[in-house]
């Protein structure tokens, strides 16, 4: 079954799972449905700027029909790749396939709009024998040269990203995690989770970092707003900015392509600006750090819904309240053993043997216990009630026992049973207890 996966890029310049999804079929519905559900996701206002991908016709559908204000960019490591296996075929020697592959890069990093067409051109020219690499390159790759062609790409904020390497690294990551590509939903979801808290935390961890330690060599003048607001990946490209600046080796004429790529002012901007401290203001958003505040999300919505935690709860103790004690001690274990807990552990009272003769052994009518019982002892003040009701007692016809007769003795005596831990019953048992002695 394809798992889609969406990856992003944080603050920090570092991947994370944004996404996954799985597919039941590679087709445009399916594209849709899962690009759908990442939109619910992020939130309909915030569609990314930019998303990089593979030549999937099937997906680049889908993504213009769901993102449609994103940039959506072709992953030039898979145009080079198609290009090889497409092209290579085509010449008997290294030298002319290396002289081909020159040419070609030409077209894919011209900076401009008319050295593209120059470089083209040239390819034209140069393979116009070439019949099948002609066809090739026409069908497949020049209808999409504003989504790979630098004059093109480098007007918009893709930092820095042109490739889908990204998502091809968190894949690989991702199945050191499944460690084997079959299970069920439920098993490769429970992986899927614990892999994207780990890199929560890492990213978490990252973020805190990134607040409070400052690259030494950017505690410059011209960078004292951007402390503690941006990231030190960030701050390291504006410092190249910055070093071209001081040492006089920027190109005279500006281009532009780095501040519309990376959201970060140029050395040419730096030196329009002389020694005036950079503003946050100039900063893209995607770089800053103290605008972030990440939350795990709690699942609170789900928790609350019926079948969601809480609700599962709820059932639980309603059925536990109403259930006979043999099975609330069933439920009881089920809940300790899930939650890894100790429960106590039942085991039967030490029974004390006194030497020489049990108190009251002498009076004829007293019935003799077996030591195993689980009756308890009389206490004091029924022993003296007892005895002030000898009197009274003296004219039933039949001696009763001397434990007072209540209600609830039944379940008493089995609360006794259980009364294993050396607490006083009458202490222990708190006082909502159905069977509390202070409720009778
Ligand atoms: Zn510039």
């Amino acid at each position: 079954m394809p798992l889609l996966d969406i990856v992003g890029v944080s603050s920090s310049n570092k991947s994370f799972y944004s996404c996954f999804v799985f597919l039941n079929k590679e087709n445009v519905e399916d594209y849709i449905w899962a690009l759908e559900i990442f939109l619910e996701m992020i939130g309909p206002s915030s569609q990314p700027l930019v998303m990089v991908s593979d030549r999937n016709t099937t997906l680049m559908k889908a993504i213009a029909c769901v993102f449609p204000r994103t940039t959506h960019l072709l992953c030039i490591w898979h145009i080079q790749k198609n290009i090889v296996a497409k092209c290579k075929n085509q010449f008997t020697n290294d030298e002319d396939w290396d002289m081909f592959l020159s040419t070609w890069n030409a077209v894919m990093y011209a900076e401009t709009e008319a050295s593209f067409y120059e470089a083209w051109h040239l390819i034209e020219l140069l393979y116009k024998e070439k019949h099948i690499i002609q066809f090739y390159l026409k069908e497949t790759w020049l209808p999409y040269k504003e989504k790979f062609v630098t004059a093109w790409i480098d007007t918009y904020p893709h930092f820095g990203n042109r490739v889908s390497s990204r998502a091809e690294g968190a894949h690989a990551k991702l199945k050191g995690y499944l460690q084997v590509s079959t299970g069920d939903f439920a098993q490769v979801a429970s992986k899927i989770c614990l892999a994207i808290e780990n890199e929560f935390q890492e990213i978490n961890t990252t973020l805190e970092s990134e607040r409070i330690r400052i690259p030494h060599r950017c505690r410059i003048l011209q960078f004292k707003f951007l402390y503690s607001c941006v990231s030190r990946f960030a701050l390291g490209l504006l410092y190249k900015q910055y070093k071209m600046v001081k040492s006089g080796t920027f190109k005279a004429e500006c281009s532009g392509h780095f501040a519309a790529t990376m959201g970060l002012p140029c050395a040419h901007m730096m030196n329009r600006s002389k020694e005036t401290s950079l503003l946050l203001d100039s900063i893209n958003s995607q770089w800053r750090v103290d605008k972030i505040f990440l939350t795990a999300c709690d699942g609170t919505e789900m928790q609350n819904e019926e079948n969601g935690i809480v609700g599962l709860c709820d059932k639980l103790l309603d059925r536990y309240q109403e259930a006979p004690i043999f099975e609330k001690k069933d439920i009881e274990e089920k809940l300790c053993s899930l939650l890894h807990a100790l429960r106590p552990v039942i085991l039967e009272p030490n029974v004390q043997i006194s030497k020489g003769r049990p108190r009251g052994s002498l009076k004829k009518n007293k019935r003799k216990e077996p030591i195993s019982s689980t009756r308890r002892e009389p206490s004091e003040f029924e022993l003296v009630e007892a005895s002030m009701d000898k009197k009274n007692k003296q004219k039933v016809a039949q001696t009763s026992e001397s434990l007072p007769e209540i209600g609830v003795l039944n379940s008493m005596d089995a609360y006794h049973e259980s009364n294993l831990f050396g607490i006083d019953m009458n202490s222990y048992i708190p006082s909502y207890c159905p069977f509390s002695p202070y409720s009778l």
